[in-house]
């Protein structure tokens, strides 16, 4: 089975694409790790994130896997923390612009879906370009105040929700409007707003949406 879940950042996705996945026995794949990996390398190689000629030399040549927990390895190394650095988030989303970069990527999580039989796969165009035919998609959206209040307390700063408010937003911009596989609600596409709702009460609409046995 394949799930895929689409959102802008915050939204919630990791967290609840991971308990379902628990839930249902599958892989959990994130994506987004897949791009912040790459784009952390770039800057480790000393390349250009506005080249796509550097990036895609990046994407087409790194090593990438997950472990156990889902979390990306590069040339089995842990990715963690370096790819979740304020450098990272802020350089990422110009780095996945580049059309040269999501081919291999794309091409790679095909792959893990096959090679995992099924997964729960959350990111920008799971449910629009890279499992389109997967029976559930969803789309998890939130106001960008709501999503920059719980990233501040996931990141233990309170303090800092104005600014990661206006990372949030610049980062929606630019992925929304990049000419290849934006982010948007394709056709079929359930769309579920989570705001004021709480991790557990988002699985749970999911889980009865899917039609999964209760535990
Ligand atoms: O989900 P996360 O915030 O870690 O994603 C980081 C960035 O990676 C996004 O802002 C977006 O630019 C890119 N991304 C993407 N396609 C995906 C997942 C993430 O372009 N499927």
């Amino acid at each position: 089975m394949i799930v895929a879940i689409d959102g802008p950042a915050g939204a919630g996705k990791s967290t609840v694409a991971k308990s379902l996945a628990r839930r249902l026995s599958l892989h959990f794949l994130d994506t987004g790790a897949m791009y912040r990996a790459v784009t952390l390398e770039v800057l480790r190689r000393g390349l250009d994130p506005a080249s796509g000629g550097d990036c895609a030399a990046v994407a087409g040549s790194i090593e990438l896997d997950f472990d156990a927990q889902g979390k990306v390895l590069i040339a089995g190394q842990p990715g963690e923390p370096h790819i979740r650095s304020r450098e990272v988030t802020s350089l990422v989303s110009a780095v996945s612009a580049h059309a040269e970069v999501r081919d291999p990527i794309v091409t790679l999580q095909r792959s893990l879906a096959e090679r995992w039989g099924g997964l729960v796969a959350e990111g920008r165009d799971m449910t629009t370009v890279v499992f389109p035919e997967a029976r559930h998609r969803f789309f998890l959206k939130a106001s960008s105040s709501e999503r920059a209040r719980r990233r501040a307390l996931e990141l233990g700063t309170p303090e800092d929700v104005e600014r990661i408010r206006e990372e949030i937003e610049r980062r929606d911009r630019l992925d929304s409007t990049r000419a290849v596989s934006p982010l948007h609600v394709g056709p079929g596409v359930r769309e579920i707003d989570t705001d004021g709702k709480s991790a557990e009460e988002v699985l749970a609409l999911l889980v009865s949406l899917i039609g999964a046995p209760r535990t």
